[in-house]
């Protein structure tokens, strides 16, 4: 756990940098109107606007919610879950930290439902914020069973934030991977480096993910995709923690660096705001 500095972006504000990514990236962003589509007979996604996906786990015993999207989000969620159940929300699990899958958490928790999170994710929450902070944590694993049914949440160290965990469903094939892999086609990376972020642990820990047994991924923000876009992304982030090592060790500018990641990477206003320095320091 790194620590914090007291220019923690807020939560609200560190959503709008998604708002950034949606701009650039192609196809792989949410259409704006929220909709369910089925993953599996018990599993669904709901995508739409500019928050992040929400995963129902379905069962006889309730409904897991992976991600909540923003509070103004909130009914339409249950509305679209009340076409494919009439069981409660029973937990909430929270990919990490940003508002844009936390902000429905409060709404949630007063229809009883519990919120895990990893315990980095809560501690870095609970510098900002008061209401709808995780009442259930773990540091590196925990299993849990929806009727019968094995959920496994992983934290495997530094990548978007410190506290992005992977939910993996074992018998379904299915990782959940929130903003640890949140796009794909043009990818662009958000390294959130006030709240933890890591461009050189990012690699590493997508390797560990990849170690789980799956077929199906749900990213942070866009459609269904698999495993060899996660590989991608992977090399994608290897590629840039290169390049600018190789401009620093050339005695580069930040400037340059800064043009570099433009052209090359394609980031936005606001992956540069909260990237830029972190990576010009941390790849020394
Ligand atoms: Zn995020």
């Amino acid at each position: 756990m790194i620590k914090l500095k007291a220019t923690l972006l807020t939560a609200g504000l560190a959503a709008m940098l998604h708002v950034s990514v949606a701009v650039h990236a192609q196809g792989g962003f949410a259409p704006p109107e929220m909709a369910l589509t089925k993953v599996r007979d018990n599993v669904y996604m709901i995508r739409g606007g500019f928050s992040g996906n929400v995963t129902a786990i379905l069962s006889d015993a309730g409904v897991v919610l992976v991600d909540t999207k923003f509070e103004g989000d909130h009914e339409d969620i249950i509305r679209l879950l009340r076409d494919v159940t009439d069981q409660p929300v029973r937990y909430v699990i929270n990919t990490h930290l940003h508002g844009d899958h936390t902000g429905g958490n409060a709404l949630m928790q007063a229809l009883d439902a519990e919120v895990i999170a990893s315990l980095n994710a809560r501690l870095i929450m609970a510098e900002t914020q008061e209401t709808g902070l995780p009442n259930l944590t773990f540091d590196d694993h925990m299993r849990f069973y929806l009727d019968d049914m094995p959920i496994d949440l992983h934290y495997f160290g530094r990548a978007h934030t410190d506290g992005d965990i992977v939910v993996h469903l074992p018998e379904e094939r299915i990782v959940i991977m929130g903003d640890l892999f949140a796009l794909w086609g043009p990818y662009e990376s958000v390294i959130h480096y006030a709240a933890g972020g890591s461009v050189r642990d990012w690699p590493r820990t997508l390797d560990a993910a990849l170690q789980l047994d799956f077929d199906t991924v749900i990213p942070g923000h866009s459609g269904v995709t698999d495993r060899t876009q996660v590989e991608g992304y992977r090399d994608y982030l290897i590629r840039l923690k290169d390049m600018v090592r190789e401009m620093n060790q050339g005695d580069r500018s930040r400037e340059d660096i800064q043009s570099m990641i433009q052209m090359e990477f394609g980031w936005g206003g606001l992956s540069m705001g909260l990237g830029l320095d972190g990576i010009i320091t941390e790849m020394q």
